[in-house]
């Protein structure tokens, strides 16, 4: 009383407070009273997500630090009063209203049903404290399920319910609660929450339930930040202040102002309708719906929309017929020459009923007659399904079988590895005098854009691979973008390396060929020996190279160790799996100051649909380069679970759209419309692939890969779903349950290994 009158320093009198405060509360919190407590907070924090996984900016220190900023804004005293009222109309206080909305943004934000934020209080409901001000903070943990999309309204009751909960229970010090709970202690975040929620009364009102209160609190304006966020809110006069302190080694300002505009929408939206469902809030203004659907989107371009693959090999044949098309071990090809023995192969294919969506199974040793293969199986008019030799016989067959090839091009060694089922063999050697007796002039095959160009097997989750059909109409215009953003010269000498069981062999044999260019086969020897692919690319003067993720690591490792860098590349183009720029990637490119390296992005189901070109010092690349920006007619959406785009920033599922779509999965209706579904923002019609890979659109429109929604993954450049392998296991008699995961036991050997439950009757060897 003396201080506030004036006539006295608070200290003393305040260290005396704080003395018996402290004991008072000892005295409280033993016995009942605190296990009482304690066993609230550990039924209500059973379970949670230790870490809030916002879409940060930067990756997360290892170390949390504590540098930081702010951004406010303010909203309207109009926008505060509907809140206010919809509070009201619930039995809810403002704090729970503008809580709910923060919690229904960071669930957004993260990705997560389940968010739990901390919010000050100043314990000032006891008399004891009153007149203390505000030195005794305590902490309380507020988490909020918004599981089962439920409406805002719902929302509301549930924080209304928590925080009554939270508060009846707030006696306990945060930093007991930490030891008590003992939450999995990580240096790089705080425990039990890292987001923090404070709204600032500047009157005292009635302490209750939720009128949660806080003072000399307030923004930092000390260039810390405590936690990754802390959300401040006060009301003014006129309307409601946000504020938010964030983390700037974890986010950027840019990412901090579009977060508070999408504090804002929630608030006006759920201020509209409270009944509107969490996955109908839009979040985003429509400027910047406009942005991400539709104007980095904006991608139409000319390309030969009617024209079939082997059609443009035909037309750069008829240019440059004595030019080098292909060059093997043996010797070169001209294009004449591979256009000349190609068409005898359509003949031949022709007669044995080969044409238009007819699918072919290509297996052969890699070698020129490979390249005739793919070619004149294009020419007939026909789909090839690449049979790699490698794989297991059993899969081939089943690929044969489940294609319902009507022909099999092999060679006479492979005859015997592959039951051809009711397919027609064509051996390419032990026929060649048949073969050659067809005329080597081109036909006339009706075939179109929209008819197959291959087949190409993926792993299926549930134990069958599916067959990817794909049409010349998204290759056709796969090859035309390429050919218009290549950084090599149109033309180049192209390495082929690629096995044809993966899509990029089609864009770099294509490629090259409907450019003029060269492609230089690299026989398989050389494509598992580092050193000899290195010394091979400057031997033969190589231009472009696409090679997937885990050979450019290596290719790059040998060739800095041999000090190999061939001045003659322009381009290394990667796919298949995130890019890293490893620090061999950075030193090798560093030697070759010409050569830019690409990251492409697309499943099988779509091929490349996004690049990112990485050129200049590789001193500047990012460790983690984003796959760009969706190419030409093609659309990449990140979108929610109900297929509504998210923000600028905020993690969602990747769909694709356009040109690139493959037709589906062969003979899978159910599965294909699972995956393929309607395009909600394309004209009628338009489809969608669902890659299950998580994505986010960066602030410069380029989009920034996440990972898996699901388990797939990628080993050495293949695609598995571990469902597949688990379904095989379980087949077997012996076997009551399987289990497959990937393991990493020495970095950068990624491994399935399969845990399995034995049956009885099992011998376990050891
Ligand atoms: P596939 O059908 O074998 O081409 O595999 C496609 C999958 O590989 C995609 O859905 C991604 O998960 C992954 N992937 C392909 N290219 C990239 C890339 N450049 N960056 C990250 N992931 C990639
Ligand atoms: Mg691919």
């Amino acid at each position: 009383a003396a201080y506030r009158e004036g006539r006295e320093s608070p200290l003393p009198e305040l260290a005396v407070q704080y003395a018996d405060y402290a004991m008072w509360q000892r005295e409280q919190l033993r016995g009942q009273v605190l296990d009482r407590h304690l066993a609230y907070w550990k039924e209500h924090l059973a379970g949670a997500p230790e870490l809030l996984e916002l879409p940060t900016d930067r990756p997360r220190p290892a170390v949390q630090t504590y540098r930081g900023a702010h951004e406010g804004i303010m909203l309207s005293g109009e926008l505060l009063a509907r809140l206010e009222a919809l509070g009201r109309g619930e039995g809810a206080t403002l704090f729970m209203t503008l809580l709910s909305a923060f919690q229904v943004l960071l669930g957004r934000y993260g990705g997560s049903e389940d968010v739990v934020v901390g919010s000050p209080i100043s314990g000032r409901t006891r008399r004891e404290v009153e007149d203390l001000i505000g030195l005794f903070l305590n902490t309380l943990v507020l988490r909020t399920d918004l599981s089962g999309n439920p409406s805002f309204r719902e929302v509301l009751r549930r924080v209304r319910e928590m925080t009554v909960g939270a508060f009846e229970h707030q006696e306990i010090p945060f930093e007991r609660l930490v030891t008590e709970l003992q939450p999995g202690r990580s240096l790089s975040y705080s425990p039990l929450f890292q987001v923090m929620f404070v709204l600032q009364e500047a009157e005292r009102s009635e302490s209750s339930a939720g009128n949660l209160e806080l003072r000399g609190m307030g923004a930092g304006s000390s260039g810390t930040s405590k936690f990754d966020l802390t959300l401040f809110t006060g009301r003014n006069t006129e309307g409601l202040t946000a504020s938010l302190e964030y983390n700037t080694n974890l986010f950027d300002r840019g990412t901090i102002q579009r977060m508070l505009g999408h504090l804002k929408r929630v608030l006006e939206e759920v201020a509209a309708d409270a009944d509107v469902r969490l996955s109908k809030l839009a979040l985003m203004e429509d400027a910047e719906r406009r942005q991400v659907v539709a104007e980095w989107n904006a991608t139409d371009a000319a390309y030969p929309r009617e024209r079939c693959a082997h059609e443009l090999f035909e037309a750069q044949a008829a240019r440059t017929p004595g030019a080098v098309a292909l060059r093997h071990a043996g010797g070169n090809l001209t294009y004449g020459e591979l256009e000349e023995r190609a068409n005898r192969l359509a003949r031949h294919l022709r007669g044995l009923g080969v044409g238009p969506d007819a699918r072919v199974g290509l297996c052969l040793e890699r070698g020129p007659e490979l390249m005739v293969g793919v070619l004149g199986i294009l020419k007939a008019g026909g789909a090839y399904v690449p049979l790699d030799p490698a794989y297991p016989g059993e899969r081939l067959a089943y690929m044969l079988e489940d294609s319902a090839a009507r022909v099999l091009l092999t060679q006479a060694s492979l005859v015997e590895r592959l039951p051809a089922g009711g397919a027609t063999v064509v051996r390419l050697d032990a026929d060649a005098g048949e073969i050659g007796r067809e005329g080597g002039e081109r036909l006339g095959v009706p075939v179109g854009p929209d008819n197959l160009a291959y087949v190409i097997y993926t792993s299926g989750s549930t134990g069958r691979p599916k067959g990817v059909a794909m049409p010349h109409r998204p290759l056709v215009n796969l090859l035309a973008w390429q050919e218009g953003s290549g950084r090599a010269p149109a033309g180049a000498v192209t390495l082929q390396y690629t096995s044809i069981s993966f899509d990029v062999s089609f864009q770099e044999i294509f490629s090259t060929w409907c450019a003029g260019g060269t492609l230089v086969l690299a026989s398989e020897e050389i494509r598992a020996d580092p050193p000899r692919l290195a010394r091979l690319l400057e031997a033969e003067r190589i231009e472009r190279l696409f090679l997937p993720f885990v050979a450019l690591q290596h290719l790059a490792e040998a060739s800095v160790e041999l000090g190999i860098a061939p001045a003659s590349l322009g381009e290394v183009i990667t796919a298949g799996e995130q890019l890293r720029v490893t620090e061999p990637i950075r030193r090798w490119f560093a030697r070759m100051p010409g050569c830019a390296l690409v990251n492409q992005y697309g499943p099988s189901e779509t091929h490349v649909v996004s690049a990112r070109v990485l050129e200049g010092g590789p001193a500047g690349w990012p460790l983690l380069p984003s796959i760009g920006a969706p190419v030409a007619n093609t659309r990449l959406y990140v979108l929610n679970q109900r297929l509504e785009p998210a923000p600028i920033g905020v993690p969602g599922e990747l769909l694709l759209g356009g040109d690139a779509v493959a037709r589906g999965y062969l003979e899978r209706p159910g599965l294909t419309a699972e995956r393929f579904v309607p395009d909600p923002f394309g004209g009628a019609g338009g489809r969608l692939y669902r890659t299950g890979d998580r994505a986010r659109w960066l602030p410069g429109g380029e989009v920034e890969y996440l990972g898996r929604t699901d388990e797939q993954v990628k080993i050495r450049g293949f695609r598995i779903e571990p469902g597949e392998v688990e379904a095989v296991l379980s087949d077997h008699p012996e076997v009551r349950e399987a289990l497959v995961v990937v393991r990493e036991d020495a970095p950068g050997d990624r491994r399935l290994v399969a845990y399995v439950v034995a049956g009885e009757s099992a011998a376990v060897t050891p």
